[in-house]
């Protein structure tokens, strides 16, 4: 066998693992997922590398130390706090991982399944487990790639006629986010406060945000970064692309409403933005290749790429105050929708010579689908709080109360099996006084 066929093989939908929860056609880490991500537990502190496999974490750092995975690199590179040294070892060393794990995780392969001693070393179950954000991130952008999301808060800020500005066609449009900020799924997300600008009043006023909001995004971790000055072509884009998390960007509309003209959001976004902890590959995502929607005008040359680059990703938010048991779903929504690709968005954000390094985080842009309970914020799906949603267990909701958990969903449905990222968590706690 060739490696392109070894590849292959890890995405067969009949392979299964000795595993057992992860055979399961609706659990989110089956065994062609694999997602990575470093985590610690009760018995060991020590923050390492490990990939998620049903309801177990498989701990990398304890199966090379066993002799169990081969790995392109002289240093260890898994007992680490974060995935920045094995990314940096580049695609090849990605796929060589996945190739062996699937193999070991397989039914039929008895090296791991049966050595019980090494076994019990190597998994860890996940609700024994403590997950951490998985990679130290230098830079963090976020783009505005959602056609139907930059519609709606066109139509509403500014002329419903001419939502969008002519230049949200023709590239896509970012600013550069805060990644000192970007925290793991399950941390507490404070209130912010900041300048607020009342209708009523000439002056601004400080205090606690009024419209928090929450912004449903997908994110790409950049695997291979590019020199400065050496931008990276969008047909080569996505082999500079590790894999994706889910991701909220937390908004406060008040305080982005008054501070965003005329150098975009600032104070509004700052305060958190939450990730998933486990990172789907692309390898793993590539039977949920589809075709992005058609682009008009047609984007310039060096936002071209051929084939098919957007993704079938199934997302969705739920919303349970502090009070309730049960959550409630406000939006239901997919990643194809997206007008730009994670392709071109890395493109056009080196076009100038402005380099990418191990780690850093791209957001996709809030994705909003074409229907009114597919919209990726509370902003457009209350329409600025006009239209309050309906709580399960009575209430309603504008934007997000204190003690409120925010839940974003993501996976790919495949023949018998999912491609899953978990869920990307956090509740909401009161402003500093
Ligand atoms: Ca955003």
């Amino acid at each position: 066998m060739n490696a392109l066929s070894d590849l292959q093989a890890t995405l067969d939908p009949s392979r299964k693992s000795w595993v057992e929860s992860a055979n399961d056609s609706t659990h989110d880490f089956s065994i062609q997922n694999l997602p990575f991500g470093v985590f610690s537990d009760k018995t060991n502190h020590a923050h390492r590398v490990g990939v998620a496999i049903g309801d177990e974490i498989v701990d990398l750092a304890v199966l090379q130390a066993a002799g169990l995975l081969n790995v392109s690199s002289k240093t260890d590179v898994f007992a680490r706090d974060t995935l920045n040294d094995f990314i940096s070892l580049g695609r090849e060393a990605w796929r060589s991982v996945r190739i062996q794990l699937s193999s070991l995780l397989a039914r039929d392969n008895a090296t791991l399944r049966d050595d019980a001693a090494l076994r019990s070393k190597a998994l860890v179950r996940q609700s024994d487990a403590q997950l951490h954000l998985p990679v130290q991130i230098p830079g963090y952008t976020d783009f505005y790639s959602s056609k139907e999301h930059a519609t709606n808060v066109g139509s509403m800020f500014r002329d419903p006629k001419n939502a969008l500005l002519p230049n949200w066609s023709e590239m896509p449009i970012g600013y550069n986010g805060r990644a000192s900020s970007v925290v793991v799924s399950g941390t507490p997300v404070q209130r912010p406060n900041g300048q607020l600008k009342l209708p009523d009043q000439e002056r601004p006023v400080f205090g606690a945000c009024r419209k928090l909001d929450i912004e449903l995004e997908t994110g790409f971790v950049i695997g291979g970064g590019n020199a400065l000055g050496e931008p990276i072509a969008c047909a080569a884009a996505e082999a500079h692309i590790f894999g994706m998390v889910l991701l909220n960007d937390w908004s406060a509309r008040d305080i982005q409403q008054w501070e965003y003209v005329p150098l975009g959001p600032f104070n509004a976004k700052t305060f958190a933005t939450t990730i998933s902890p486990w990172i789907v590959t692309l390898d793993a995502l590539e039977p949920f290749r589809v075709a992005q929607p058609a682009q008009e005008p047609q984007p310039l040359a060096y936002l071209r790429h051929d084939g098919k680059h957007a993704f079938d990703i199934s997302l969705e938010v739920t919303l349970r105050p502090q009070t309730a048991k049960q959550a409630t779903t406000i939006t239901r929504t997919n990643f194809k929708h997206m007008y730009w690709t994670m392709a071109q968005q890395l493109a056009h954000h080196t076009v100038s010579g402005c380099n990418t390094r191990v780690g850093d985080l791209m957001g996709s842009g809030t994705i909003s689908g074409p229907t009114a309970d597919s919209c990726g914020s509370l902003l457009e799906s209350t329409w600025n709080g006009k239209n309050p949603l309906e709580l399960k267990e009575g209430g309603t909701r504008t934007f997000i109360e204190d003690g409120d958990e925010l839940m974003l969903a993501g996976w790919c449905q495949g023949d018998g099996y999912r491609v899953g990222f978990g869920t990307c968590v956090g509740e909401i706690l009161p402003a500093r006084k």
